[in-house]
């Protein structure tokens, strides 16, 4: 009896321990719905159409990596009402689409806009004016990132930029000779402790082979790839993905898209990459949090 009691309590232990376990936020492949409570560290990759609306909230500052698109307003106002956003630290435009600079003037209208970054390319559309005219109505800082800034995004989190370089946008992005924006794109990986998270605007494989060529794969290995434009054959290639080797993939892009996001080839090579595939089109905003050690990922559907 006291034998069967013995193994008995030896069970429930290792059952309790197990169950501690599957509520863990994972490190190594951690993609269980738990959220990091004393997390210091949040990204959402919105669930805002087809385009990229990237929140991060750390300890100390409020940050947007792109705003969405120009038809998809009502989505970021109210993603910015649910986060209870009036502040925004730092806005960082990849590159000048309006999928991804389209939201801008929502948070110009709705935030205190503090300082405001993007690859100093320019282009000639109205909402690309627009956005310069208010920069300098309000005289809101401006600089244009390039390889080898740092940025600080409080609380211990910094943000390491990779692409493009001066000289690159000097010559404007160009893909096969003609003039092509998502060259461009600014790739740059957010630091905080162990984790790290690489963001790509809509970086294409030129993009993914110069900034290669100019760093080693230490620099670009992250755990959480933003996948380069919204998961198209244009990028993510097997050298790139080589280096970053990611566990975790966000891809940005709307349900029953035009241009087929993501394509099937792309997500065959996360797949073969052992990668944890999370898609706003499917799940909603994808919820990444970390205290500098481990990390989750939520959907918010
Ligand atoms: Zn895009």
């Amino acid at each position: 009896m006291k034998k069967m009691l013995g193994i008995l309590f030896a069970l429930v232990f290792a059952c309790t321990l197990l169950a501690g376990c599957a509520t863990q936020p994972g490190a190594a492949g951690g993609t269980e719905a738990a959220q990091t409570k004393d997390g210091a560290l949040e990204v959402k990759v919105l669930d805002i159409g087809q385009g990229d609306a990237i929140l991060i909230r750390t300890a100390d500052q409020t940050i947007f990596i792109d705003t969405g698109d120009l038809d998809e307003h009502p989505k970021l106002e109210a993603a910015l009402k649910k986060e209870n956003i009036k502040t925004v630290d730092k806005l960082i435009i990849t590159h000048p689409h309006a999928d991804h600079l389209g939201g801008a003037s929502v948070l110009f209208k709705n935030c205190e806009v503090k300082a405001v970054y993007d690859n100093g390319e320019p282009t000639t559309t109205k909402f690309y004016r627009d956005y310069l005219k208010t920069i300098k109505s309000k005289s809101i800082p401006y600089k244009a990132l390039v390889d080898g800034d740092v940025l600080d995004f409080g609380g211990g989190v910094s943000f390491r930029v990779l692409s493009p370089t001066a000289e690159m946008v000097k010559e404007g992005g160009k893909k096969n000779g003609k003039p092509n924006l998502n060259i461009n794109s600014i790739v740059g990986r957010l630091e905080y402790g162990d984790f790290t998270m690489l963001f790509t605007g809509d970086a294409e494989k030129e993009t993914e082979k110069s900034t290669l060529s100019r760093h080693s794969a230490a620099d670009l290995k992250s755990l959480v790839l933003k996948s380069p434009h919204h998961g198209s054959k244009t990028s993510s290639t097997t050298a790139f993905l080589k280096a970053v080797t990611p566990e975790v993939v966000a891809i940005s892009c709307g349900a029953g898209n035009d241009y087929g996001h993501p394509h099937k080839e792309v997500l065959e090579r996360y797949k073969k990459f052992n990668i944890k595939v999370y898609r706003t089109d499917q799940g909603g905003t994808i919820a990444i949090t970390s205290d500098g050690k481990t990390y989750s990922v939520k959907e918010e559907k």
